[in-house]
């Protein structure tokens, strides 16, 4: 079996540095339940954060230089001053850590050099938030290390994200929205986390699947997904100019019971299907808690699959392995399922009875190879707890 990733985390330390860390921090992935493509418009989502989580062991220097390893990444040490640290320098995987030192310190913290050692159980690239995973492990190690104190309050918590998600936007130069670091930052054991996006507060949603006698199932689809950056963006700048056409700082202000006006109001097709998707997914998030505090998991199931239409159909951000896994699963007798995460790939999720989980994950391994496609990964989902310390000392 290979090691657990606090052990990896700590052997990486020791080969990349030398001696042993001041401590290890660590930061969950997330999946998203219900709420997708919501958080760039002021909305509302629902996510849980992951078993699998990306651990940091970090020491501090005693001058402002930087040096940042990853087990997962080929190659010795990236090492940068603090002060050069801008967008895209450094580049590719190490604007992930140095971008959380560069927003705490844009945001006023004095923040210390380091030597940062990482190791993750979180996949990589698969739209389960390894990117907020590193960067909340991170800004967890620099709270603590540099006497921030931010992770003692879910405010100091917000906060914390609030910088790991300018890491991402200005320095490794990805557009995101705030989900998957809150996520990551206030996730809570046995709890859905609910955030509005608009002002960034969030409120617990117990989350217990298995003491209703069902699991949760992620399904890694393994497709390759080449487009997602470009249309990622093309689909914020068609919410922004449609919010702009109708007067609002965001779609969020557009109501449910307004929209047909406002889609009448919009003056291209493609516009006005964007602008469904996100009005009526916004509402799905509030059918959906509702119908997970009233124990209605037939009506929460409804809510996935309408959710999952409306980004195949109407948001346009599905592809043909995330629909064969939802349709395979929903074949196989779950109560619900859809594309989670941006799209264009990545995962997608079912809810189904615990003792069914097996039978839906080797279905839907079975329509995968029916249809030539790679083989995908599943694995059973429960809520965990969000960034935290480890260990103090190596
Ligand atoms: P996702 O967040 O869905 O996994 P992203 O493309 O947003 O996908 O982020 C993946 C990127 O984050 C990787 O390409 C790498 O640059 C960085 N990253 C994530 N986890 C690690 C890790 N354990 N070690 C090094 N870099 C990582
Ligand atoms: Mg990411």
């Amino acid at each position: 079996m290979p090691s657990a990733p606090l052990d990896r985390a700590t052997t990486q330390f020791s080969v990349a540095f030398g001696g042993t860390p001041d401590g290890i921090w660590s930061a969950p992935g997330r999946v998203n339940l219900i709420g997708e493509h919501t958080d760039y418009n002021g909305g509302l989502a629902l996510p849980i954060a992951l078993p699998q989580r990306t651990f940091a062991a970090v020491r501090i220097r005693p001058d402002k230089v930087l040096r940042m390893s990853s087990d997962g990444m080929p190659g010795g040490p990236v090492t940068i001053p603090l002060a050069d640290v801008r967008a895209g320098s450094p580049g590719g995987w190490a604007a992930y850590v140095a971008g959380v030192f560069w927003a705490l310190s844009e945001a006023g913290y004095a923040v210390p050099g380091a030597d940062v050692a990482v190791a993750s159980s979180v996949p990589v690239g698969a739209g389960l938030s390894s990117s907020a995973a590193l960067e909340c492990a991170v800004g967890a190690a620099l709270s603590d290390l540099a006497g921030l104190d931010l992770l003692g309050t879910s405010g100091g918590r917000t906060e914390l994200a609030s910088l790991c998600q300018r890491a991402e936007n200005d320095i490794a130069g990805a557009p995101t929205g705030g989900m998957d670091q809150l996520a990551s930052m206030l996730g809570r054991r046995g709890h859905a986390l609910l955030l509005d996006c608009r002002d960034a507060t969030t409120d617990a949603v117990p989350f217990d699947l298995a003491a209703h006698g069902l699991a949760l199932l992620v399904i890694d689809t393994r497709a390759p997904h080449a487009l997602v950056d470009g249309q990622y963006a093309a689909r914020r700048h068609t919410c922004q100019a449609a919010a702009m056409t109708l007067g609002v700082p965001s779609l969020r202000e557009v109501r449910l019971e307004d929209l047909a006006g406002a889609l009448g109001r919009l003056p291209d097709e493609v516009a006005r299907r964007r602008v469904r998707h996100v009005v009526t997914e916004i509402g799905r998030v509030g059918s959906f808690v509702d119908a997970v505090r009233a124990g209605d998991w037939a009506a929460a199931g409804r809510l996935m699959v309408a959710s999952h239409e409306s980004l195949r159909d109407d948001y346009e951000v599905s592809c043909p392995e995330l629909d064969l896994a939802v349709d395979t699963a929903l074949g196989a007798g779950a109560l619900g399922a859809r594309m989670t995460g941006g799209g264009f790939g990545g995962c997608a999720i079912a809810l189904v009875s615990a003792d069914h989980a097996v039978q839906v994950e080797a279905d839907v391994a079975g329509a995968f190879a029916s249809a030539g496609f790679r083989a995908p990964e599943a694995f059973v989902a429960t809520a965990s707890q969000g960034a935290g310390r480890d260990r103090f000392g190596g």
